[in-house]
């Protein structure tokens, strides 16, 4: 299928570089015809974002760190200054110290607590809520969770709590937004090599483990998560809202380890 996106033009937050979620959503929705903007994180980042978003025909990036209310300010300004309106957001950001992304929960730091609530989970509300001004049709808001908002996954620690405080900001928003016609949703997306990922402690382990015992016996790819990502920022989930979608080769149904998962 071709053209779903046409006519469509939206921000993508959160690209780091190719291996990026962010990156396997932008290419399946340029390939269905979307216009694309695109935000980095610091100067670091800008160098591996602009020529992506250029392979994908874009030249329209900007500055965004989400943890400072100015700076997203900031950021909607230089997108309004081209683009009057916008269909669709994509929000995959996250983070936490990495130091207190291993050992026991029971351990977290009030900082550290604040900070990943307030860059994985606060920044959708702040990024919806500039975002909807500029949606007076309607639109679609996407953000990107992770199964430790449900069960307990060993290191995830903090970064749980945030996706669980993510994952009910999607139903409140979803809500709020309703009768705006527009729609916010998530992906759980399964474990997948990048660099956020990168610094969960044993994060080889989780991969291992899910690719051993989820049904489909093999871990998801960001092509995966893009697909889905397409029908979320697409017509094709317009009656949709307030859902997490679990892109996971469908690991969340197990309870159980597979009798043929060998030891790891
Ligand atoms: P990634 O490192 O490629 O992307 C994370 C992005 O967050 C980066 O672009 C980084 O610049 C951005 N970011 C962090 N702090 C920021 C800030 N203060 N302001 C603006 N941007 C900031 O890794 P990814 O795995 O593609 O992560 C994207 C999303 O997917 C995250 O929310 C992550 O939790 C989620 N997710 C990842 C996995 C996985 O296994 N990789 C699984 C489920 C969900």
């Amino acid at each position: 299928m071709n053209g779903l996106m046409a006519g469509k033009r939206g921000l993508i937050m959160g690209l780091a570089n190719e291996k990026s979620i962010a990156w396997g959503i932008a290419k399946q929705l340029s390939e269905q015809g979307a216009e694309l903007a695109f935000t980095y994180q610091g100067d670091a980042l800008a160098k591996r974002v602009k020529p992506l978003a250029e392979r994908l025909g874009s030249d329209f990036t900007f500055e965004c760190d989400v943890s400072e209310m100015s700076a997203l300010d900031a950021a909607f300004e230089t997108l309004k200054s081209r683009w009057d309106t916008i269909d669709f957001v994509v929000h995959a950001i996250g983070f936490s110290d990495k130091a207190e992304l291993r050992g026991q929960y029971l351990d977290t730091s009030l900082d550290n607590f604040l900070m990943t609530m307030n860059i994985s989970a606060y920044s959708l509300v702040a990024v919806t809520k500039r975002a909807a001004e500029m949606m007076p049709e309607g639109g679609s808001i996407l953000t990107l969770s992770y199964y430790g908002a449900e069960k307990v996954i060993p290191h995830y620690n903090v970064m749980g709590v945030a996706k669980a405080a993510l994952e009910t900001s999607v139903q409140y928003l979803a809500n709020d937004l309703g009768p705006k016609n527009i729609r916010v949703n998530a992906i759980s997306a399964g474990p997948i090599k990048t660099l956020a990922a990168s610094g969960i402690g044993d994060f080889r382990y989780i991969l291992k483990w899910n690719e051993l015992n989820s049904p489909l016996r093999r871990n998801v790819t960001i092509d995966d998560v893009g697909g889905s990502g397409v029908y979320f920022l697409s017509d094709l989930s317009s009656g949709v809202t307030g859902e997490v979608h679990h892109v996971d080769g469908g690991y969340h149904v197990v309870g159980m380890k597979q009798e043929d998962a060998p030891d790891i």
